[in-house]
């Protein structure tokens, strides 16, 4: 069984979090809604809502910040990030953006519109909400392995490459504005794509003159996956690795938030320096970031963003990190409770149906999961399954996911191993008594996009 693999860092500055009764939860997330998002970050043990802008930053980033050069334009802290994504992904062209969606905001009307599609290994949830802002309609396109949460399969996070190739030539190639590969694959599990199925899907687009973006929020995570298991880069460094997945791509679009251990940033690549997109790019920016040498965030931020660009893809570091990911999952296969295996890389996807077979998908498994957690131990999770999913927009019906997962999501350099040592605990608890529930939630109020962050919920009664 895997062992805790030790922190490669220390601890120098502490942050005390509150301890709370069982009493005082049921209360909070009756108060809340029965929605996660609804709740108090004060009144969160061990906070796995995300591992987006948790991460903790370290004494370089925290040093660099003051370095941070708020000119408007031309900043020098910008062109310190812009060197830095250079050296690291060797595209042309860089535009910081204040996080990931707003790389999305930015590039995907580019490329997206009315009767447009857009092909994805799996949208993560605001990419989908920015294909359909855009007018066009987005299709996930997984391999059928995703939805298996018990085979444990190296690659599931890749792309079903003959499917994609049938989808092309159904819709047409001129109807597919964009191919967009998340890396890992957030939705599936945090599940990595191998450098094969990049260079496999990479040719496809090239056939049909389709642009390829990868959704890179966890590309260093995605890196440190291929080097362990594709056998022909077990020898090739992180960065190596890196460089070979991104020369797959024409573009990415980044959220800095997660591999890149910021609080807030992002980032958008453009392979070729010289093309007529960037121009577009800079326009969007403008309109609705703020100045292209600055994107919407601060100077400091650039810093910060610079630093933890090359933080993150850290070889002691990520060792620790999927390491940690391990250590999890092992503890979880000795006492036999089904998560999406194997264990991906920013955290713990429960299988909830398994947990509650006799909850229907309308009744959202993976947010009954999420709640029961909060109760016993203060984590906060979260639903990746119907209820994120949400309705679809042009029949309103409550679109059935593949998977209802709970995600438990690690924040990076935040968290130690006692703390795992809880959640463990807390999710055998609630395993155990997995009996005792026989029913979920009902929706009593929702807005028409992105649901899951607002609504209301309320318990069916039975
Ligand atoms: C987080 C995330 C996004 C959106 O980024 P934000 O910084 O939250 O706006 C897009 N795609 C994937 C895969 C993500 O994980």
């Amino acid at each position: 069984m895997a062992k805790f693999v030790p922190e490669p860092f220390r601890i120098k500055m502490v942050e005390t979090i509150k301890m709370t009764t069982r009493e005082e939860r049921e209360q909070k997330i009756k108060e809340a809604k029965y929605n996660l998002f609804n709740l108090r970050g004060e009144d969160v043990y061990i906070d796995c809502l995300t591992d987006s802008g948790t991460n903790a930053m370290s004494a370089g980033q925290w040093s660099a910040l003051m370095n941070g050069d708020e000119a408007y334009a031309g900043a020098s802290s910008y062109y310190r990030l812009i060197d830095a994504a250079k050296d690291i992904f060797g595209y042309g062209y860089f535009q910081p953006v204040h996080q990931g969606r707003a790389a999305e905001k930015v590039l995907f009307p580019t490329f997206l519109c009315k009767g447009k599609y857009a092909i994805s290994n799996m949208f993560f949830d605001t990419t989908r909400a920015h294909v359909e802002i855009a007018g066009a309609r987005a299709i996930d396109c997984v391999v059928p392995e995703a939805a298996d949460t018990s085979l444990r399969a190296p690659f599931k996070g890749n792309m079903d490459v003959e499917r994609l190739e049938k989808l092309i030539n159904e819709l047409g190639a001129e109807n597919v504005g964009l191919v967009v590969m998340t890396l890992t694959n957030n939705s599936a599990g945090g599940q990595p794509v191998s450098l094969k199925n990049m260079r496999e899907v990479s040719a496809v687009c090239k056939k049909y003159n389709i642009p390829l973006d990868i959704d890179a929020a966890r590309y260093a995570e995605n890196a440190q996956f291929i080097k362990m298991r594709e056998e022909e880069c077990k020898d090739m460094s992180i960065r190596e690795i890196v460089r070979a997945v991104f020369d797959c791509a024409d573009m990415f679009t980044m959220s800095a938030k997660k591999d890149t251990i910021v609080n807030m940033g992002g980032l958008i690549g453009v392979k070729d320096g010289d093309s007529p997109l960037i121009l577009k790019i800079k326009a969007n920016c403008i309109s609705f970031e703020g100045f292209y040498t600055y994107g919407g965030l601060n100077g400091r931020d650039l810093e910060c963003l610079a630093v933890g660009l090359y933080e993150g893809l850290g070889e002691d570091y990520l060792k620790y990190r999927i390491g940690s990911m391990q250590y999890l999952a092992d503890r979880l296969d000795e006492y036999g409770i089904p998560y999406q295996a194997p264990i991906g890389g920013h955290g713990l996807f429960l299988d909830a149906k398994k947990f509650y077979p006799n909850i229907p998908y309308y009744e959202f498994p993976g947010q009954v999961l999420s709640i029961e957690l909060y109760k016993e131990a203060g984590i906060r999770g979260c639903d990746i399954g119907s209820y994120m999913m949400g309705n679809d927009p042009d029949t309103g019906k409550q679109i059935e996911s593949i998977n209802e997962f709970t995600r438990l999501a690690i924040p990076r350099r935040v968290y130690t191993q006692s703390h795992f040592d809880v959640m463990i605990e807390a999710i055998k608890n609630v395993w155990d008594r997995r009996a005792e529930i026989t029913s979920g939630y009902e929706i009593t109020w929702e807005p028409p996009i992105l649901r899951h962050f607002q609504a209301s919920l309320q318990p069916v009664k039975r």
